[in-house]
């Protein structure tokens, strides 16, 4: 696997990712998505809203607001407890996470469960030094809540503050009985929404991995209280087998469950599905069973009935909810890292190749003319052809060894080349990018054929 500093210049070179405000020094951890950062993006929220929603069991979308009324935030608990532990060294001023100094520490410790004061005893006992000043002066350990504030309308007080979302969940909580009403799903059912969410966390980096601006994929999906269990792991197997269809190596997976005891109090389930990346296993996708919590909570507050009435038994109950989340910039972080190499190619010649499933990849096809001066009218038409349906690239610069390269490093499944044949019998050279075969195709053949190869 290359190494995140490989990454992050491959990324910025080819157009994928941009430091955020860069002409200005930089705003810290803010990135902006290049020409085929915004295209990977749209390929993965593609794939996933395909498979969780359209060809999900009884799934509907919904896209919510991102300001949402502040009793929101009280029912469910983000007011009061969405924080992380935050410890301070007197020396150096930084600031840092204390589970994740402890993990750093030692990874096989689990202090997601632990109280404030545990992990303050554990960096104390293991005499834990600040990275940075290498003295282990800290100041005791607290909550930090990690909601962006800010104010609607003209005046500025506390009457008109609100908070950007931290997760998209509640969106799709508070529009249970919308949803119910309009769509007249019976339960089981989902509920799948795409969109931003903000989070102030105290260490944002490893690139992209950890921002305080992210998106979310996140699917609430409804039961009967007893059947979420089966349905935990039901959606567990959908989401490594989405993983893996995309080609993520599987040895770069684990599912890893979280201890009884580090639950939320709220979760009878959570499984984390990690990702090994360059400095180790991380959270890539969280699945959590959260029982009837989230709509008892906004039960309680909003005073609504959250009830659903079974029609088939006349039970009444509030459903139970299984939550797979994720970020849209992990995935993405992923399927470049896994599929990112330096290609040996024998006798000292190498090449820069990105191997990513052809749904995913940015451009479905490059159409090259051999001879700028004889073949780019017909190339030209080609592209025009092509564009109607898939996101192709033209490129009529440098010779054609070149252009090949260019597209095996941004991930381009196939090259269109045009030559002497093509102006006396239709047909076009078409190249693979990973086993670097050539094939003669007619031109009339290439839209089906692009088609089929894509599809997921
Ligand atoms: P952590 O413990 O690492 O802070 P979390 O367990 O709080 O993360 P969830 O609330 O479960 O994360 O969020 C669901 C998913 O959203 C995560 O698995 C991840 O893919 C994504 N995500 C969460 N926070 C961030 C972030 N700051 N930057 C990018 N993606 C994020």
């Amino acid at each position: 696997m290359v190494t995140l500093d490989y990454l992050v210049q491959y990324a910025k070179q080819t157009g994928f990712i941009f430091q955020g405000s860069e002409i200005y020094g930089g705003l810290a951890n803010t990135w902006d998505y290049g020409p085929l950062g915004v295209l990977l993006k749209n390929n993965i929220k593609q794939a996933w809203f395909k498979k969780f929603v359209r060809q999900g069991p009884n799934v509907v979308g919904l896209d919510s607001s991102i300001l949402l009324n502040t009793e929101v935030w009280k029912a469910s608990g983000h007011i009061g407890g969405f924080s992380d532990p935050l410890i301070e060294n007197k020396t150096s001023n930084q600031r840092y996470r204390a589970d994740k100094l402890i993990l750093e520490h030692d990874p096989t410790q689990k202090p997601d469960g632990w109280t404030l004061e545990q992990m303050y005893q554990y960096i104390v006992d293991n005499k834990i030094k600040d990275p940075v000043s290498g003295t282990t002066d800290w100041l005791p350990i607290r909550k930090f809540n990690m909601m962006f504030k800010t104010f609607q309308g003209v005046v500025e007080d506390t009457a008109s503050e609100v908070y950007l979302r931290p997760e998209t969940a509640q969106g799709i909580f508070i529009n249970f009985k919308n949803l119910v009403r309009t769509t007249r799903k019976k339960i089981p059912f989902g509920v799948g929404q795409i969109g931003k969410s903000f989070r102030n966390e105290i260490t944002p980096g490893n690139f992209i991995f950890r921002t305080r601006e992210f998106e979310q994929m996140e699917l609430e999906f409804f039961c009967k209280p007893g059947t979420e269990l089966e349905w935990f792991n039901f959606w567990l197997a959908y989401m490594q087998k989405f993983l893996t269809d995309l080609g993520i190596r599987p040895e770069y997976l684990r599912a890893e469950p979280h201890a009884k005891e580090a639950l939320s109090h709220y979760s009878n389930a959570t499984t984390d599905i990690e990702f090994q990346y360059p400095w180790g296993f991380d959270e890539l996708w969280g699945l959590a069973s959260r029982t009837s919590f989230d709509l008892t909570q906004h039960q309680n507050l909003s005073k609504e009935d959250m009830s659903y009435l079974d029609p088939e038994t006349n039970e009444r109950y509030i459903p139970y909810v299984v939550e797979p989340a994720v970020g849209v910039e992990r995935l993405l972080l992923i399927f470049l890292l896994n599929g990112l190499e330096e290609e040996q190619l024998g006798e000292g010649d190498s090449r820069q190749l990105l191997k990513i499933h052809p749904a995913l990849a940015p451009y479905k096809a490059a159409i090259l003319p051999l001879v700028k001066k004889e073949h780019a009218g017909k190339a030209n038409e080609i592209y025009d052809m092509l564009r109607e349906n898939f996101d192709v690239v033209y490129d009529e610069t440098q010779n054609i060894g070149k252009r090949y390269r260019r597209q095996d490093a941004i991930g381009t499944p196939f090259c269109i080349t045009v030559d002497h044949q093509t102006m006396e019998d239709n047909t076009v050279t078409l190249r693979f990018r990973d086993s670097m075969e050539q094939i003669r195709l007619s031109v009339d053949e290439l839209e089906n054929f692009i088609r089929k190869a894509v599809k997921f």
